[in-house]
């Protein structure tokens, strides 16, 4: 089966293995099927050689979190996030992989007012005590949200699909921090309702494509497109490549996270006493591996807090995955098990995770989670509580 995938890209394997430490579900299967290697071993007998896609062929691609580990850790630089993309949506092309429901599921996602709804309905069967734990939702999904404000045109702010649904108050605290640092901001809303990021991540590059052409359309150009989700970032960044036309390429040079943004501006933002919190910093793989700009992170973070520390396990995946925690429960789970020990030793008292599914992934767990503008938003609003007494003068740390 001709998988599309470019035969200079596969051959740029060199089968060294390097990249096997990297790998999450290698590291908690030790089946070489499940490590990249593997995979594109396979990739060259699916398209190179006419081996059939059995189950366990399309298992190997399906379980595959696409978290990019493997990438960084390449001496020969394989594309390997395009390649299992790409092999994802020939999967999907022959009904090998995401069923009908799954893909009527992720059509939902571009339904803002839908989305809304059925959280409401799902807050209030939690409310209940309906809805099972082992499905991963936050603890407490909002009845309610606090509508969006514009406050100027400096920047848009992406809101997204399900982040805007289930964890608006991120947006609504990134949205302070921007402005704190003298933005006027553009919540992006309804009129871009979602990045295609987890329909790719399902092989539905088509529905993507649709997506990212719609909210080319939709956003005014020249305005700075401001991102507190790490998945999404990543897949509006690369929308240059999927559309491969120069608009596709000129929206995604706009596409900036949220603390890349922030970094080079950090004086803008009042000095403040810092929290009194150890913080764990877990970089979501796609700000790490994909985006490749976590250190921002850090370096935004660290003037607002007591106390940054990294965690022992080299950046390896939460095992969140896009929607792979919900489809692949077991093993997501199992993935998560080797990030929870790694912050245990850390002795943090919070996690800061800037991405979605990673602090739902992660909280589902037992851990406490937030997203670092959270605490810089929290750090803020402290000092402008009322009744504060006056801050004596403070230098802000250079740390991180
Ligand atoms: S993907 Fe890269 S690191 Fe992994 S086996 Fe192939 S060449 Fe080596
Ligand atoms: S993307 Fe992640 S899970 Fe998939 S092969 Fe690479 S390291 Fe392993």
């Amino acid at each position: 089966m001709d998988l599309g995938l470019a035969s200079d890209d596969l051959d740029k394997c060199v089968q060294c293995g390097l990249c096997l430490s990297s790998c999450p579900t290698y590291r908690v299967t030790g089946d070489e099927t499940m490590s990249p290697r593997g995979r594109i071993a396979l990739m060259r007998h699916v398209q190179h050689r006419g081996a059939p896609l059995t189950a366990e062929v399309v298992d190997a691609f399906e379980t595959c979190i696409q978290c990019r580990g493997c990438e960084p850790a390449c001496p020969s630089s394989v594309p390997y996030g395009h390649l299992i993309e790409q092999t994802r949506s020939v999967l999907v092309a022959s009904g090998a992989s995401t069923p009908w429901w799954q893909r009527l599921a992720f059509r939902q996602l571009a339904r803002p007012r839908l989305l809304r709804a059925g959280t409401t309905v799902l807050a209030l069967a939690q409310r209940a005590h309906l809805v099972p734990q082992r499905l991963g939702l936050p603890a407490r999904l909002p009845l309610r949200r606090d509508p969006h404000v514009v406050s100027g045109r400096d920047v848009y702010l992406f809101t997204g699909c399900v982040m805007d649904a289930w964890q608006r108050d991120v947006h609504h605290a990134a949205a302070r921090v921007l402005e704190a640092a003298g933005c006027g901001v553009t919540p992006t809303g309804d009129a871009a309702p979602c990045c295609g990021a987890l329909q790719a991540h399902a092989g539905l590059l088509d529905e993507t494509r649709r997506l990212a052409r719609r909210m080319i359309e939709q956003l005014e150009p020249d305005v700075p497109i401001v991102v507190d989700s790490a998945g999404c970032g990543a897949a509006m960044k690369d929308y240059g490549r999927l559309l491969d036309t120069d608009e596709g390429r000129a929206f995604a040079e706009r596409v900036v996270d949220v603390h890349e943004f922030l970094a080079p501006i950090l004086d803008r933002l009042p000095t403040v006493d810092p929290l009194d919190l150890r913080v764990a910093v877990q970089d979501p793989c796609h700000l790490r591996h994909v985006q490749r700009v976590h250190g921002a992170t850090r370096t935004v973070l660290a003037p607002f807090v007591r106390e940054l520390v990294e965690l022992d396990d080299d950046g390896l995946c939460c095992g969140a995955g896009g929607a792979y925690s919900v489809l692949h429960p077991a093993l997501a789970g199992t993935v998560r098990s080797r990030k929870l020990a790694a912050i245990t030793r850390a002795s943090a008292d919070v996690v800061a995770s800037a991405n979605p599914g990673c602090t739902m992934h992660l909280a589902a767990g037992g851990c406490a989670t937030l997203h670092p503008i959270e605490l810089i938003d929290r750090a803020l609003s402290e000092e402008r509580a009322p009744g504060r007494p006056p801050r004596r003068s403070r230098r802000r740390s250079s740390r991180g």
